[in-house]
């Protein structure tokens, strides 16, 4: 765990894009959908709920019994990005204090996105049973947030329904969050990508194709690993996490792009669920 005085701490609880893919082909890197847990001094963030999410929070009641106060933040509310929260076990006990933040939209209120994926006959559990769950805000683009020593900014993507990126600084250490995000045609870096990721100490990029299979998804509002590598060269990242893998990739083609990676200039990872990196 990072100190109070500076750093952060980043643990993978899930690295996959649009469904978990457990089984035997990726149980070296993981099969849960998109959950990031930053250790930022005494505050808690928890980027994304994906299916990975309830990893964490067995993880947490493993080390403690005590209360937790913990900020959630929500790129969107595709499935994959949500669907860990109605089996989020701390977001039951009413002792806890969750603040759930997502992105501001024309038309759909996050929380009524939040309610509506428990809605019976699709689930039998409301949201309003989620007694943890202390607040749901929504963020604007562009927008930022102090929490204590942290301060988290926010910059829309480029993808299918709108996706909202974050970047967590503290302790003089920066985190980029942008899941998931189509970098396009175009030869310029997303302005919500440079405006995040620039100097930051890690970015997690959302890797889920190879250039290869780019033009059999264009639109579908994904990147490539070669994007994302790219893009940390030219904003100065010191870390970049590849993550967000379609579900067809299997552990072979990670360890392939890992070999490929670790020959090249600046250091690249593939985020590895229940792997830790201090920054
Ligand atoms: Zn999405």
């Amino acid at each position: 765990m990072a100190d109070s005085a500076s750093g952060m701490t980043v643990t993978f609880w899930g690295v996959r894009g649009s469904t978990p893919v457990p089984g035997p082909n990726t149980v070296r890197y993981g099969g849960n959908t998109p959950c990031v847990e930053v250790r930022a001094g005494d505050s808690i963030f928890v980027l994304d709920a994906g299916t990975g999410i309830q990893s964490f929070g067995r993880d947490f009641r493993e080390k403690s019994d005590e209360p937790v106060k913990l900020h959630l933040f929500l790129t969107h509310t595709h499935w994959d990005h949500i669907q860990g929260l109605p089996f989020f076990q701390l977001a039951y006990d009413p002792r806890n204090e969750i603040h759930i933040v997502g992105p501001k939209r024309q038309g759909s209120a996050l929380l009524d996105c939040l309610e509506r994926q428990m809605l019976p006959p699709n689930f039998p559990v409301p949201f309003a049973l989620l007694q943890g769950v202390k607040s749901v805000t929504e963020m604007a683009s562009g927008d930022s947030m102090q929490v204590g020593d942290a301060t988290i900014h926010s910059a829309a993507l480029n993808h299918p329904n709108e996706s909202m990126g974050f970047r967590v600084e503290h302790g003089g250490r920066a985190l980029a969050y942008c899941l998931d995000h189509e970098h396009g045609d175009t030869n310029q870096i997303h302005p919500g990508v440079a405006a995040l990721a620039q100097n930051a100490d890690m970015l997690v990029f959302d890797a889920a194709y190879t250039d290869e299979e780019y033009p059999s998804f264009r639109g579908w509002g994904h990147s490539t690993w070669q994007e994302g590598y790219k893009t940390a060269r030219e904003l100065g990242v010191r870390i970049l996490a590849l993550a967000g893998f379609n579900p067809g990739v299997v552990d072979s083609d990670l360890d392939a792009i890992k070999v490929e990676v670790e020959a090249m200039a600046g250091r690249t990872i593939i985020a590895t669920e229940g792997s830790s990196i201090e920054l």
